[in-house]
């Protein structure tokens, strides 16, 4: 039977991430895999975290089953932070959160969950978006269309092209859309956009399911989550999946959640057995270390004030080097404007070049992208930064 199987085309940043571990150049820079580095060039395990992971280990007495819903405690955190402490959808008793093995996790979750609800719904997504959203819903059964989002020309978002879009959506379907640090692009949804796609959600009685992977790493942890916050407070139904994978650095302990609002606390109970009947059937439960070291955080105030140093420690990283690569380039003599660098937010941005230049700078240069032009801008650090700069003006002339 399995010599059947047909070989499946793994996802490229896979390969790019094994091609670069093999390159033997000692300047070799990685700006495919979206992981947060330091200065160093290192994933340093947050001192919150061993300090959360030390109490962990200190208190905790069992490791009996922990339920479908996960840890009922870091639900309740979760759900604070993206919404705001005594957000009306809370007071109301119209959220059910389960904590999941990602924020991947939590969009498969969501994914079945949607399915169960209206098997014939279609999700609509950004275009571009993340690779693996699209493989998912697809493999939970869902139909997927894209909406247009970046403008590759203008290096801004499409604004009139994806309401129009979304003017087209059908009741019933879904439609997902990035929190805050859009990956690939960086560019995100002003307020005031936020308040447009609101409206059209309304008019339109589409499903708005937010995903949010990265917040605290665009402009802050509350104006992160400020457009979606304005969506859940005017919107009776919706979706929210989110990571502590970036946030948290804790990518290998897959940690996540997926939240779900009801019109009222009537709907959200039938809503709640539904999801955890979905989690039932896919694992069961979750595991319980990632939500327990978040949970001892955020219920620390001392771990907490430690925790918001440190995230804010790596957005400014993050967003220093956004102004420095535009510096570099232009003191490399580079003419095209990169200005809009800083006008994205997150891990990531498109560096608008082409595919001839992204292979120039990995076979000569040992730089690696993927072949979007997509950087993770945490790759960059003191020592390669000019290397880079040199290296992409190279290419550009
Ligand atoms: N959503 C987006 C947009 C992402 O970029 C990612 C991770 O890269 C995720 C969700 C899932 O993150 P994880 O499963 O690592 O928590």
């Amino acid at each position: 039977m399995f010599a059947q199987l047909q070989p499946v085309a793994t996802d490229p940043i896979l390969g790019l991430m094994a091609a670069y571990k093999e390159d033997t150049n000692p300047n070799k820079v990685d700006l495919g895999v979206g992981v947060y580095k330091d200065g160093q060039g290192h994933t340093a395990v947050l001192k919150c975290v061993k300090e959360a992971e030390a109490l962990r280990l200190k208190n905790e007495d069992s490791k009996t089953y922990i339920g479908m819903a996960g840890d009922l405690g870091f639900n309740n955190h979760i759900e604070k932070l993206a919404l705001g402490v005594g957000h009306k959808a809370l007071l109301a008793n119209r959220i059910t959160t389960a904590h999941t093995p990602g924020g991947t996790g939590a969009l498969r979750v969501a994914a079945e969950f949607i399915k169960k609800a209206n098997p014939n719904a279609t999700i609509w997504v950004t275009s571009p978006t993340w690779a693996n959203h699209i493989s998912m819903f697809k493999a939970a059964g869902l139909n997927v269309k894209e909406y247009t989002y970046y403008d590759y020309a203008t290096k801004g978002l499409n604004e009139e092209a994806m309401f129009a879009d979304l003017a087209t959506v059908p009741a019933g379907d879904v439609v997902l859309v990035h929190a805050c640090c859009h990956n690939p692009s960086g560019m995100d949804l002003t307020f005031a956009q936020w308040q447009r796609f609101t409206d059209i959600a309304n008019e339109r009685g589409f499903t708005p399911l937010v995903d949010m992977a990265y917040q605290g790493f665009g402009s802050g942890l509350d104006e992160d989550a400020k457009g979606l916050r304005y969506l859940a407070d005017n919107v009776e139904e919706m979706l929210l999946c989110s990571s502590c994978s970036k946030n948290f650095g804790l990518y290998r302990e897959r940690i996540g959640a997926v939240s779900i609002m009801s019109a009222d606390s009537k709907v959200m109970e039938i809503t709640r057995v539904n999801l955890l009947s979905v989690v039932r059937s896919i694992y069961s439960m979750p595991p319980a270390h990632g939500a327990i070291v978040v949970a001892n955080i955020l219920d620390s105030t001392e771990l907490t004030a430690l925790w918001h140093q440190e995230l804010a420690e790596m957005r400014d990283r993050i967003n220093n080097y956004r102004q420095l690569i535009i510096d570099k380039l232009a003191g490399e003599g580079v003419q095209q404007d990169f200005s809009f660098i800083t006008r994205q937010h997150g891990m990531f941005s498109f560096l608008g070049i082409d595919k001839a230049q992204i292979a120039r700078l990995r076979s000569e240069f040992s730089i690696y992208m993927v072949d979007s032009s997509r950087v993770s801008i945490a790759g960059l650090n003191h020592s390669n930064i000019d290397y880079f700069a040199k290296s992409v003006a190279t290419v550009l002339q």
